[in-house]
């Protein structure tokens, strides 16, 4: 081929036109196995945390075997040291400290940490017909039909009377129940077929199925509640109000597995944005004493708008940030317009069965790499964060020098809806950012999919990016 020469038209084409390549054929030699070995890591990390908290409590595992220590305010801070801030268990900042000053800015990726769920109501405990069943709350943007029939696991964490604190995980070892919400026969769904997709399953129908077996054989109502009850209070110590102050939620029980006869693919819930939370958090471990101060947040509440004191609104993250420059004596908003931030979040791959919904010149495609957005939001770029093209021209750079695959992409047909990202509170921060993350089939549904490709490319791209 090499010898072949180019007519003029196709060497023209060659120097003028953009080049859209899988990655399988840009990927350097041995990158296969590295590839492999870092989804195997990232399957784990998927399994382990199904919850916010849970992400955190492994994240926090991981940096303290890597050397992370908690941060504390007014703690001298010298190049290479590595902090991490945790927020009330369910958001987390870890940063390793540069070598420039942080008046110099630092580089961030932000990733979040929650996905969308089945979260139990306060009042969730009933008894119908003699069965039992847990009400829900659906927790983010989801198509409620399709978490019926699929075996649910019920995580989450308990906040007794007396204050004890009892975490709860049920339905993910080995032998352990399970759980699961109904859905009506196709023999008897004649008026259901006629209902629009919001309302094929309705928020209120989405009830989990916990028991059926009667306490005892004495007369009376509620026998059944009363056993489930019972199983509670012995194997957790509450009681019925302790549902009051609970955070319990229904998450899809099957375990990351690959997907396909080549293993090309991960398949596994949550990773919208776990697969970007484990590239960030990965990448910043893996660091020794960086040019710039990187920093890794965790967010929680992004699937909900980002709100309360656990999402990238709170000012956990200024506080942070700041009590980082505070060891430096350089003020917070010196750091901050000079930082730059990779708002690490997933986008959409194009899905040939659904042709309709993608705009397929502006789409993301399996294994074409990390997907940077230069805006998502909806409809006119409503509630968008819009990176400039200089922004835009840095990152190209950064990633074209570090041989990492990239494509940009809009999340799909510009009237068919939208979404949006932490990237605006980070750019309301006036900080520079930008979206980058890993193209998603099946996004928000409880098995989502994803290129292994993809995810290894966006931990190259965040480790590109603390490296800068
Ligand atoms: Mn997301
Ligand atoms: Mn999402």
């Amino acid at each position: 081929m090499e010898n072949k020469e180019l007519t003029l038209a196709q060497q023209k084409k060659k120097d003028l036109f953009i080049q859209k390549t899988n990655g399988y054929d840009k990927l350097a030699d041995g990158e296969l196995a590295l590839i492999t070995e870092y989804c195997e890591g990232y399957k784990t990390f998927l399994d382990q945390g199904k919850t916010e908290r849970e992400c955190v409590d492994y994240a926090i595992a991981l940096a303290e075997a890597a050397g992370f220590r908690p941060l504390v305010r007014g703690m001298e801070l010298k190049p290479g040291d590595k902090v991490y801030a945790n927020n009330r268990g369910k958001a987390l900042n870890l940063a390793v400290i540069g070598k420039k000053s942080l008046a110099e800015g630092a580089v961030i990726g932000a990733a979040h940490i929650d996905s969308p769920r089945l979260d139990l109501k306060q009042n969730p405990l009933y008894e119908d017909k003699e069965m039992a069943y847990l009400k829900t709350h659906y927790y983010g943007g989801i198509k409620k039909y399709q978490w019926a029939t699929i075996p649910l696991a019920l995580h989450g964490v308990v906040i007794l009377q007396d204050g004890t604190s009892v975490a709860v995980r049920i339905g993910e070892d080995p032998g352990d129940p399970q759980f699961t919400v109904g859905d009506l026969l196709p023999h008897l769904a004649a008026d259901q077929a006629k209902r629009t997709m919001g309302d094929i399953i309705t928020a209120e129908q989405l009830n989990i199925f916990v028991g059926s077996q009667p306490f005892d054989k004495e007369e009376g109502s509620d026998r059944v509640k009363l056993g489930i009850l019972s199983i509670l209070h012995e194997k957790y110590g509450m009681v019925e109000e302790d549902f009051l102050s609970a955070e319990l939620m229904a998450v899809p029980a099957a375990k990351a597995v690959d997907i396909g006869l080549d293993r090309s693919v991960i398949g596994a819930y949550g990773q919208d944005d776990r697969v970007c939370s484990y590239a960030c958090l990965k990448a910043l471990l893996e660091l020794d004493v960086p040019e710039t101060t990187a920093v890794c947040v965790l967010a929680d509440k992004e699937e909900i708008g980002s709100e309360g004191v656990s999402g990238m609104q709170s000012a956990f993250f200024d506080t942070f940030m700041e009590d980082l420059c505070d060891s430096q004596k350089v003020p917070l908003r010196a750091c901050y317009e000079k930082a730059f931030c990779l708002s690490a979040d997933v986008s959409a791959a194009y899905d040939p069965n659904f042709p309709e919904a993608y705009e397929v010149r502006n789409s993301a495609f399996l294994n074409y790499g990390v997907c940077i957005s230069k805006y998502t939001g909806a409809r006119g770029k409503s509630g968008a964060s819009d990176a400039s093209a200089e922004l835009v021209g840095k990152v190209r750079r950064l990633f074209a020098e570090n041989g990492v695959v990239w494509q940009l992409a809009e999340l799909g047909k510009t009237d068919q809806g939208g979404g949006g990202t932490v990237a605006c509170y980070m750019a309301n921060r006036n900080i520079d950012t930008i979206d980058a993350g890993v193209p998603v089939l099946s996004m928000h549904a409880p098995f989502e999919t994803t290129s292994k490709l993809d995810c290894y490319m966006t931990y190259k791209a965040m480790k590109a990016l603390y490296n800068s």
